[in-house]
C-alpha cells in the first residue's frame, strides 16, 4: 500500500503503454461499438478520462468503483436517488450542506420520499430509525461549526439494520478522513472544493465500498446527466498531484489561526476541530488524520461593523466557497445559510455573528496580521 502522498502522485496502479508521464485527453464521445465496451453505458459519454478519474478517485478514498459527475450536487442527488425509492425513509445529519437541505426539502418531498434529521451522535440516529430507513446520509466535519458525526458507530448500527450509509466528504477530504475505512458505504465529495483545490474547477465524485449499487448508480448518473468534460477530468487530475500537499498546509495553517483566534478578546467563540475546546476534540482524534482546513468563529463587534471588519481584509476574500489555495470568509446567515429563517439557524447554532473561515495555502502569519488589523479597524472607530 502506498502511503497517501505517493498515492496522489501515482494513484493507477496501471502502467501506461505509452510511455507518457501524464495521462491524455482524449475527448471522443463516440465509440465503435464492434469494438469497445463502451456500449455498457452509453449516453453518459463515458470517457476514458472520466472513467480514469472516477478510479482515481476510488483509490483515494480505499473504495472499490468510482465515479466523477459535473458538481457536487449531481453526485449527491445521483446517490441519494439511486438508494432510496418512494415510501422510504432517510436520516439526515441536520447539519447539512444548503443545497443538500434544499434537495430533502424541496426534491425528496415531491417523490414521497420522508426524512428527519438527527444531532450528531448515535443515540440520535438509533432514535430516528424507522422500519422503512433506507439510509443515513451525514456530513462530518459539518458546516460551518465543524460538528463530528461517529462514523464506526454508524455504520455499525446502519449495518445491524440493512441500513446504506453516504457520507459527504467533502469538507474533510480523503487526505483527513477516510469513511470508507470506517465501514461506511457511498462517499461523495463536492470536487469543486479541496479535490479541485484551485476555486476554479466544479465538479463532483462518487465512491462505494462495494459494487451493491454500481449498476443503479450509473443508470440513474446516465439518466439525470451530470456527466464531466474530459478537460475537466484532466484539470481535477492534474489537482488531485498536489491534493496532499495543499491539504496538510491547510492544516496546518488552519491550526495556527485557530489557536489565534482562540485567544483573541473579541473573538467570542472558535470552532476547530483540532481545538481541544471543541466539542467533537476526542472524536476527530479517533476517526481524522488531519483536523482540516475549515474554521468558523464568533466575532463580538456591533452588527454594523460587519461589513468594515470584512472590508478591511487584504489577504482574505470575502467570498463563499472553500478547499482552494485562497482563503475565502463568509458570514453563514448571509450567505449559505440565507435560505433558513433566523429561528432554523439559531437551532443550527449559527448566530449572525458566526463566520466561516477557509484556509488557504498563503503565509499563515501573513494570515493572522490580515485578522488582526481588520478586527482592530473594525472595533476601534479611529483607526478607519
Ligand atoms: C459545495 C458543497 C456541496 C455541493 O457541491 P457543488 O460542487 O457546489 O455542487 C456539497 N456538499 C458540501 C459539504 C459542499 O461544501
Amino acid at each position: 500500500m502506498k502511503n497517501f502522498q505517493t498515492l496522489c502522485i501515482h494513484p493507477l496502479r496501471e502502467q501506461e503503454e505509452t510511455g507518457m508521464v501524464t495521462a491524455p485527453t482524449l475527448t471522443s464521445t463516440a465509440y465503435n461499438y464492434l469494438e469497445s465496451e463502451e456500449l455498457r453505458y452509453p449516453g453518459f459519454y463515458s470517457t476514458f478520462n472520466q472513467k480514469r478519474l472516477g478510479k482515481i478517485i476510488a483509490n483515494l478514498e480505499s473504495g472499490s468503483w468510482g465515479i466523477a459527475f459535473s458538481s457536487g450536487m449531481a453526485a449527491i442527488t445521483t446517490a441519494i436517488l439511486s438508494v432510496v425509492k418512494a415510501d422510504e425513509h432517510i436520516v439526515f445529519s441536520k447539519d447539512l450542506y444548503g443545497g443538500t437541505w434544499k434537495f430533502a426539502e424541496q426534491e425528496l418531498v415531491k417523490r414521497n420520499i420522508s426524512f428527519s434529521y438527527a444531532d450528531n451522535s448515535l443515540a440520535s440516529f438509533q432514535q430516528e430509525l424507522k422500519p422503512n430507513t433506507k439510509l443515513f446520509y451525514l456530513e462530518t466535519p459539518s458546516n460551518p461549526l465543524l460538528r463530528l458525526v461517529p462514523l464506526k458507530e454508524i455504520a455499525t448500527l446502519a449495518q445491524t439494520h440493512g441500513i446504506t450509509t453516504i457520507v459527504d466528504n467533502t469538507f474533510a477530504s480523503p487526505v483527513n478522513q477516510r469513511p470508507i475505512q470506517f465501514g461506511i458505504d457511498i462517499v461523495v465529495h463536492s470536487g469543486t472544493k479541496y479535490l479541485g483545490g484551485h476555486n476554479d474547477l466544479p465538479y463532483g465524485a462518487l465512491v462505494a465500498r462495494n459494487t451493491d449499487y454500481q449498476d443503479a448508480i450509473f443508470s440513474s448518473a446516465k439518466l439525470y446527466g451530470g456527466s464531466l468534460a474530459p478537460h475537466e477530468c484532466y484539470l481535477a487530475e492534474r489537482s488531485i498531484k498536489t491534493l496532499a500537499l495543499r491539504v496538510q498546509r491547510q492544516n496546518a495553517n488552519a491550526f495556527k489561526l485557530a489557536e489565534y483566534l482562540h485567544r483573541h478578546s473579541l473573538i467570542s467563540r472558535v470552532y476547530y476541530p483540532g481545538l481541544p475546546t471543541h466539542e467533537d476534540h476526542a472524536l476527530a482524534l479517533t476517526q481524522m488524520t488531519g483536523f482540516g482546513g475549515m474554521l468558523a468563529f464568533e466575532l463580538d463587534l456591533p452588527p454594523n461593523q460587519y461589513l468594515t471588519f470584512l472590508k478591511s481584509l487584504k489577504v482574505i476574500q470575502p467570498a463563499v466557497s472553500l478547499g482552494g489555495v485562497e482563503s475565502l470568509i463568509c458570514s453563514p446567515a448571509a450567505t449559505s445559510h440565507r435560505a433558513m429563517s433566523p429561528t432554523e439557524r439559531l437551532q443550527l447554532g449559527i448566530k449572525d455573528n458566526l463566520l466561516r473561515l477557509s484556509v488557504g495555502v498563503e503565509d499563515a502569519n501573513d494570515l493572522i496580521t490580515d485578522l488582526r488589523i481588520a478586527i482592530r479597524k473594525a472595533s476601534n472607530k479611529d483607526l478607519q
